[in-house]
């Protein structure tokens, strides 16, 4: 019993010692003081850890960072003066050159310069065949014949023959196969037998397909006898309009008018129609006449001589073209009446 009232008594005098151990546990006042067994809590208890480690690491880490922030500026603005070379990379410089090579390659800007060469097809318009029979500085005109073959054409021929002089004959389609040795002979004299329609039809009050059909009969009868197709024709009465043009342009024939009218189909007086022409002519006339009439080949008997005393020198009316250098051209009216 001794024992155990010792065993009491020294728990009595530890519990006097150290004071309540116990109750010191459930007690929340005296568990704050104990900050030295911190390090003992902050193992265990991690929520607390956080609010410790921060006030630590917050100082260090905007420290850290804005000097190294400071240093890298510094250094990067070496590296990037490494790239500011370039503007003093003068010898880097060769390399944009090659950039201004690229331009160069505009080298297709040339390719442009070949069209040029494309654009010489424009040269070819003035191409005026010879004239052989021609002075070309002389003075000269055309003496041109409608409404023919006729039994006053043959006359007309004697007088070009005796007197060296040529002239141009519109013949209708519709009388060349009957008249074949005549229009073979004008053409060996040197004169020009053109088309005047088949059968004198007012060309502008016709249809396309009859205007076809007018040149195109009329230059395949003048080929059957001659062998050439003429390039010209005489539209009957001068009567032109853009169909008509159209039409000659699309068959690659040119429209021949004229210069002076004698107007011999009206007078049939040979003395008139004389005084008329040469009161005219000039120079690069081109002169329409009717060989249909026998007062216009009487008028001949004078003019053509007349005429040649003047020192015209009288040619067909392509000659007269291509010795005034006139290009003609498909669809193109020579001479307005
Ligand atoms: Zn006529």
């Amino acid at each position: 019993m001794k024992r155990i009232a010792i065993f009491v008594l020294i728990i009595l005098v530890l519990s006097l010692a150290f004071g309540c151990a116990d109750t010191d546990a459930g007690d929340p006042a005296t568990s704050t003081p104990p900050e030295s067994t911190a390090s003992v809590e902050t193992s265990a208890a991690p929520a607390e850890t956080p609010d410790a480690p921060t006030p630590t690491k917050t100082p260090i880490l905007p420290t850290s960072p804005s000097p190294v922030t400071e240093d890298t500026p510094t250094e990067t603005p070496a590296p990037t003066d490494a790239p500011t070379p370039d503007v003093g990379d003068v010898s880097p410089d060769p390399t944009p050159p090659p950039t201004d090579a690229p331009p160069p390659t505009d080298a297709p800007p040339p390719t442009d310069t070949p069209p040029p060469t494309d654009t010489p097809p424009p040269t070819p318009p003035p191409t005026p065949p010879p004239t052989p029979n021609v002075v070309p500085g002389g003075a000269m005109l055309a003496l041109t014949f409608d409404d023919g073959p006729s039994a006053s054409t043959p006359h007309i021929l004697d007088l070009l023959e005796q007197y060296g002089g040529r002239a141009t004959f519109c013949v209708l389609g519709e009388y060349v196969a009957n008249n074949k040795s005549v229009i073979k002979r004008a053409a060996a004299l040197g004169s020009e037998v053109v088309g005047h329609s088949w059968d004198h039809k007012d060309l502008s009050k016709c249809s396309v397909e009859t205007i076809q059909s007018q040149l195109t009969k009329t230059n395949d009868a003048i080929e059957a006898v001659l062998g050439v197709r003429p390039a010209l024709y005489r539209p009957p009465y001068g009567a032109v309009n853009e169909r008509v043009v159209t039409v000659s342009k699309d068959l690659g024939m040119s429209l021949l008018l004229w210069s002076v009218d004698t107007l011999d189909w009206k007078d049939r007086d040979a003395t008139i129609v004389y005084n008329r022409i040469m009161n005219s002519a000039s120079n690069g006339s081109i002169i329409l006449c009717h060989d249909l009439h026998a007062t216009t080949a009487a008028a001949m008997d004078k003019v053509i001589p007349a005429l040649i005393e003047k020192g015209y020198q009288l040619v067909t009316v392509s000659e007269l073209l291509a010795s005034k250098g006139i290009a003609v051209t498909p669809g193109m009216k020579i001479f307005q009446g």
